[in-house]
């Protein structure tokens, strides 16, 4: 079954997804396998509370059983492939991906809480797209020839040239707020270059991980290439990012686990990408197009309820149109309808665990203590991980409130007087993910942009990257940047040659 109208309902479960829930497996190799420890875990559906399926709660010993199967078809079929036929297989899978869309995007909604709406077009037709974009590059990399000024010995000549060779193995670690994309930023990227995977998706969401990795056997992607290790961070995470085996390592996820990966990776001389924390700035001028302040408000800060690394939680608003902004972004929190995310018309989902609820729930407890004005207190279903939004007034730069990311529907607005002072405050973060202005004055654009200190700037959008657009943090939002034609440098290692003639 292809996808299903974006802005239809589920009314009921697909019969192959029932199925999966009955016994998902983590995928080494060429098959699906148990826990060497026998171990499993519980994997939850937020919007009931309810235990969805169990999965194999992968160790040490699963991660070095992944990694040495990556490295046989690293070494092995993956190698001996042309590029042109790693594109194929790139391009075969982007189309499974949408064939198997529907079953894909139920899956995502169950396990994360998302809108099935969100599932459709983000985690499932997104990551097809970008498995085509990707398999694109595989054709396309290119090295130099380069001229070389060595004199010795004499009547001897130099030509140099560089190639680019798939860094290895790639250890890819992702966070549970799009699991599928997520994955698919990370393994698109490895296969197009020739390097081999073992995923380990975040402990809540591993189901379309496990799911994607046996679309690529489907596929006719060799085993080996892709294995997904499902288990907990500080067990199969960790021992992931230790193994020798791994060459390089893909991370998306909080600062904090980003940090002691970075230590690690260093330790070993790992390549790493590290896609970080963010508490995004919106810095709205007075000359700002009134007209958009409801798709900023919505997309801008409550898309996937908040929990989205961009998310734009600090906004900005210069004095002069305060009061109307104030007015509209309100009415728009007002207006989200809470609810399930089977159900599209639902714009506030559960947020994906009972442990982030309280995190959320605390991150808005405090700011209350702290003296901030709560301007909506709406209330929630009673069962399921949900929070309802929540948009606060009143609040210093110093509070946890606007320097903590919460990664839920929680938004700060916050007067300014003159376009300097806005920029500074939005400045004014360990975070440098994503930021935006709102203009319709050139000069001031063209002015400030250059001043934020963030890896993307929108003007009069924000938070929706694109597969071409270069995506990454400054300051503690990370290191590297994925997406676009520079993406691919991550998962290469440049060797320089230089032949010597007479
Ligand atoms: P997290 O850091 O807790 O977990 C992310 C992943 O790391 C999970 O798979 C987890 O199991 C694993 N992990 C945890 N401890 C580990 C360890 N010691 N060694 C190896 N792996 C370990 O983050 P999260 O709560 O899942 O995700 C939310 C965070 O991700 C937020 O901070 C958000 O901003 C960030 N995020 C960033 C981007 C980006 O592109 N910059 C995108 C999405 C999410």
């Amino acid at each position: 079954m292809r996808i299903a109208p974006p802005d239809s309902a589920v009314s009921e479960i697909l019969p192959a997804v029932a199925e999966f829930l009955n016994a998902p497996r983590m995928q080494i190799g060429p098959a699906g396998c148990a826990a060497a420890s026998g171990q499993s875990f519980a994997v939850y559906n937020p919007a009931t509370g309810a235990e969805l399926a169990r999965v194999p709660a992968g160790g040490a010993e699963d991660v070095d059983r992944a990694v040495r199967a990556a490295q046989a078809a690293f070494e092995g079929p993956w190698s001996q492939m042309l590029p042109a036929q790693r594109q194929g297989l790139m391009l075969r899978l982007a189309d499974l991906i949408e064939q198997n869309g529907e079953e894909l995007a139920q899956l995502e909604t169950l396990e994360q809480g998302k809108s099935i709406m969100l599932s459709r077009l983000i985690e499932v037709q997104a990551s097809a797209e970008y498995f085509r974009y990707m398999a694109g590059w595989a054709t396309k990399i290119e090295g130099a020839t380069l001229d070389v000024s060595i004199p010795i010995p004499p009547g001897m000549r130099y030509q140099a040239y560089t190639r680019k060779e798939p860094v290895g193995v790639v250890a890819a670690i992702t966070p549970w707020n799009f699991p599928l994309n997520m994955a698919a930023w990370k393994i698109a990227p490895a296969l197009a270059t020739g390097c081999t995977v073992v995923l380990k998706p975040a402990e809540e969401t591993p189901l379309t991980s496990i799911r994607l990795a046996q679309l690529a056997l489907e596929a006719g992607i060799p085993e080996g290439v892709v294995n997904v290790v499902t288990g907990l961070g500080h067990e199969a995470g960790a021992a992931l990012v230790a193994h020798p085996g791994v060459a390089k390592i893909a991370f998306t996820g909080s600062t904090e686990t980003g940090k002691l990966i970075g230590i690690q990776a260093m330790k070993d001389m790992k390549r790493a990408t590290l896609e970080l924390g963010g508490k995004a700035p919106m810095v709205m001028f007075d000359d700002m197009d009134l007209d958009l302040l409801g798709a900023a408000a919505g997309i801008g800060t409550f898309f996937n309820s908040g929990q989205t690394c961009c998310s734009g939680g600090r906004i900005y608003v210069q004095k002069g149109i305060y009061d109307k902004a104030l007015e509209v972004i309100a009415g728009v929190t007002r207006s989200l309808a809470v609810g399930p995310g089977m159900d599209p018309a639902n714009q506030i989902n559960p947020v994906v665990s009972a442990r982030h609820q309280a995190h959320v729930r605390a991150c808005i407890a405090r700011g209350i203590e702290d003296g901030a004005t709560p301007l909506i207190g709406a209330s929630t279903p009673a069962q399921g991980f949900y929070v309802a939004p929540e948009l606060f007034t009143g609040v210093r730069q110093d509070m946890a409130l606007m320097q903590e990311e919460i990664f839920g529907p929680v938004v700060t607005v916050t007067p300014f007087d003159d376009p300097d002072e806005g920029i500074a405050l939005a400045n004014d973060s360990r975070y440098g993910l994503g930021a935006s202005i709102w203009t319709t004055d050139l000069n001031k654009m063209m002015r400030y942009v250059p001043k934020l200190r963030a890896g993307v700037v929108w003007v009069n959008s924000h938070n929706i990257p694109d597969q071409n657009l270069p995506f990454g943090g400054v300051k503690q939002s990370g290191i590297g940047r994925e997406h676009g034609r520079g993406a691919l440098d991550n998962y290469l290692e440049t060797k320089s040659v230089c032949v010597a003639y007479r």
